[in-house]
């Protein structure tokens, strides 16, 4: 029994021994692996499928990861990867924060310039080179390549294997892939692995792996060559020998043919990128037509709006709003129009509407209305100002055209009621206001119409129908002015303007030394106009240089004429001042002529007034000069009229002075005049030039202008303008 129980006793002992050790054995071997040391190793994230995010669980993975935890785990090492904060793996080496960093190809010093260990090779990493299309490469070692600067020390094994290779760093694969596009290096180099996954993405179609500059290169991960790096390299050295090449394969084949690449947003925009383009163009037509349809919808409502406003809804003739703007832009826009602002009454308009009611009189406005604006061009309008009262913004026309608007217009009005077979003649007032250069300028409606109005209160106080002007002489004016200026081509035309001749004499052997071609208008309402009233007007409308041409053209018919019949004259033409200007080549226009006619240039002698000198000088010096060139006279015309002073007469370079009689006759002390005359006289021939009185209208004075040495003379004492036929004959009396 005693030995039972020992062998009892003893066993419990043993099986509690036994039990404890095993207890102590799970603790330890529990609290070895926690002591497992966790080696913390820095890795790229842009390098997939070596080193990259995995979006879906948010960690670091790839081929490079799972070599190396499978090697630290052999090795007895726990491993934490962090992405690399520095831009190069030699940067990286100096941070103490990191036991070992990945990959290197081979062993590299750090940017401080330590030495350093890498591990045994953890795979053998294919590299390729990729080019744009399948470009022809120059040997490797005449190369310029690009790669990431994440891959400095793979590049530095490069660099040892090919020494004249150039190799460029890029900080991401999109600058380089732009860098090869551009042709600024030949080719980029990678991992096959990092190349098999990029070159899925769309856009890089273009991009061309070529397989025969494959080469193999190390992956190996290394640290600083310190005690410490050393011991983890031997250790995890261990690590790698035991892994196997099985082992090693299906985590490759794992990442590179398993996990295909995923499209991200820019890929689908890429892929889709003309679908995405028309989309977006439909996107932006729909809503350009929405904006374009709302805006009209706005205008049309607005001009709905200014309609009401603007408008007369009774009689559809402008309100007096609207009126007032319209006259304004008018005015602005066609500043060269000669205007009227004509203000209409109907008289008794009251006792109309009492008599034949209302709507009747509504009628007639409405018709009074239409029959105006019917009448009225663009340029032109009417207005409502109240009850039976218009305004009308029209242009001065010819008396033929106010008498059309008479009968069209005014009459029918007067005789409404007559046409529908009722006895009630209607009488109409009007005040007109004629618009004054100053209106264009400063625009005041209101002013206008007020005038209008008083001058239409003038005819209704004399209790008779008809118009009154508010200015009367600015009436005439404006008549005068469209009347020639309306006139001037027709003028030309059918011959109302003509040319005469006034003939210039040599006083010594009283025969006639050549003559000037002075315009004559015999209007068909206006009868004889003086070229003093008429060409002022042309010259201010702009229209001279039409009248011009035509007088010197018919000048040139006749001295080619005359020089058919054997006589070669000399005739002076008036040159405007407004035809003398920049863009006109009047030299070259005086040349054309008489090449024209077979003329000698000498036969034109081109007079121009004094006062245009004195006004622009220095371009008159120059046309006179040019004129000069091509062998025409030039005269100054009017000497005297003007202010030109001693030193003009020295600059300007013409043949001939045209002293005018009138002006330095024609008021003050005689005596002082002559004293003037003579000194003229005495100056122009010392100057050199040559001299001519015009306006001489009697003997004395001719006889005093020959006695002081001025013997070339125009002027009524001689003869008086006359027509060419005229001429003609005085010239053949000359010579009988
Ligand atoms: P103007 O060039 O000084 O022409 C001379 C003016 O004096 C002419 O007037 C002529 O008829 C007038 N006259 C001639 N002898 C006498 C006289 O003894 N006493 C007086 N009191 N007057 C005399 P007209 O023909 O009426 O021409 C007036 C102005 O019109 C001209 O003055 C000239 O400046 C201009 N003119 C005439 N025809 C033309 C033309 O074809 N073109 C241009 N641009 N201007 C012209
Ligand atoms: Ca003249
Ligand atoms: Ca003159």
């Amino acid at each position: 029994m005693k030995v039972v129980w020992n062998v009892l006793r003893y066993s419990c002992f043993v099986i509690c021994i036994a039990f404890l050790c095993l207890i102590g054995s799970v603790a330890y071997a529990r609290s070895a692996s926690d002591e497992a040391e966790t080696l913390v190793i820095g890795v790229p994230a842009d390098r997939c499928p070596v080193f990259y995010y995995d979006e879906e669980t948010d960690e670091l993975v790839g081929i490079g990861i799972d070599l190396m935890r499978a090697a630290a785990a052999e090795a007895g090492y726990n491993t934490s990867f962090r992405v690399l904060d520095e831009k190069t793996n030699k940067d990286a080496l100096d941070n103490p924060d990191y036991d070992l960093i990945m990959p290197f190809g081979s062993a590299i010093k750090s940017s401080t310039g330590v030495d350093t260990i890498v591990s045994e090779n953890l795979m053998q990493t294919p590299f390729t080179m990729v080019t744009k299309g399948n470009e022809n490469l120059p040997p490797i070692n005449e190369m310029h390549i690009g790669m990431l600067s994440s891959l400095t020390g793979a590049a530095e094994t490069v660099k040892q294997l090919y020494p004249g290779i150039q190799i460029t760093m890029f900080e991401t694969m999109g600058q380089s892939v732009k860098a090869l596009r551009r042709g600024k290096v030949d080719a980029l180099m990678h991992n096959s692995y990092v190349w098999s996954y990029v070159l899925q993405k769309p856009s890089y179609a273009d991009l061309r792996v070529q397989p025969a500059s494959m080469f193999s290169m190390d992956f190996r991960a290394g640290t600083l060559d310190t005690p410490k790096g050393r011991n983890i390299i031997k250790r995890l050295d261990e690590g790698i020998s035991k892994l196997e090449d099985t082992r090693k394969q299906a985590i490759i084949l794992d990442y590179t043919s398993r996990r295909l690449y995923h499209n991200d947003f820019w890929d689908y925009i890429f892929e889709y990128r003309f679908l995405f383009f028309i989309l977006a163009f439909l996107f932006f037509a729909v809503i350009a037509f929405g904006v374009h349809l709302q805006h009209e919808a706005e205008r049309r409502q607005e001009q709905k709006l200014r309609e009401l406003i603007e408008k007369d809804p009774l009689t559809g003739a402008l309100s007096l709003e609207g009126f007032k703007k319209r006259a304004k832009e008018l005015l602005r826009v066609y500043s060269d129009n000669h205007y009227i602002l004509v203000f209409n009454n109907i008289r008794n308009f009251k006792f109309i509407n009492e008599r034949l009611g209302r709507d009747a009189g509504d009628e007639l406005l409405k018709f009074w209305a239409h029959s105006i604006i019917e009448a009225l061009t663009e340029e032109e309008a009417v207005g409502r100002v109240t009850g039976d009262r218009f305004a009308i913004l029209r242009k001065i026309k010819d008396d033929a055209q106010m008498k059309v608007y008479e009968k069209g217009v005014v009459e029918p009005l007067l005789n409404y009621f007559n046409d529908k077979g009722k006895e009630i003649k209607l009488q109409l007032c009007t005040g007109v206001y004629v618009l004054t250069p100053e209106d264009y300028q400063n625009v005041d409606v209101d002013r206008m119409l007020d005038y209008a109005r008083m001058a239409e209160k003038k005819i209704r106080n004399t209790h008779k129908s008809g118009y009154e002007f508010y200015n009367p002489e600015q009436w005439e004016k404006g008549k005068q002015i469209v009347d020639i200026s309306g006139h001037l081509q027709m003028a030309l035309d059918t011959g109302e303007i003509q040319v005469w001749y006034q003939p210039q004499v040599d006083y010594l052997t009283k025969s006639v030394s050549g003559a000037e071609a002075l315009c004559r208008w015999k209007h068909p309402t206006r009868g004889w106009i003086s070229p003093g009233i008429f060409i002022p007007v042309l010259e201010e409308t702009g229209q001279i240089f039409d009248l011009d041409k035509y007088i010197w053209d018919k000048v040139c018919q006749d001295l080619k004429r005359w020089k058919e019949q054997g006589e070669v004259r000399s005739v002076s033409v008036n040159l405007s001042r407004s035809d003398i200007r920049e863009d006109r080549n009047i030299p070259g226009f005086f040349y054309g002529l008489v090449q024209k006619y077979g003329l000698d240039p000498e036969q034109l002698r081109i007079e121009i007034t004094e006062t245009a000198y004195v006004e622009r000088p220095e371009f008159l010096i120059r046309t006179t000069t040019e004129l000069r060139e091509y062998g025409f006279q030039v005269e100054m015309d009017d000497f005297g009229s003007g202010y030109s002073s001693l030193h003009m007469l020295k600059e300007v370079p013409v043949d001939r002075i045209k002293m005018d009689l009138h002006f330095l006759t024609g008021t003050g002390d005689m005596e002082k005049s002559r004293i003037i005359i003579t000194q003229v006289i005495v100056l122009v021939k010392l100057l050199g030039m040559k001299l001519i009185a015009e306006g001489v209208e009697t003997k004395a004075q001719a006889d005093f202008l020959s006695e002081r040495g001025c013997t070339e003379m125009q002027g009524y004492y001689f003869y008086k303008p006359m027509p060419v036929e005229e001429f003609e004959k005085e010239c053949t009396k000359m010579l009988k």
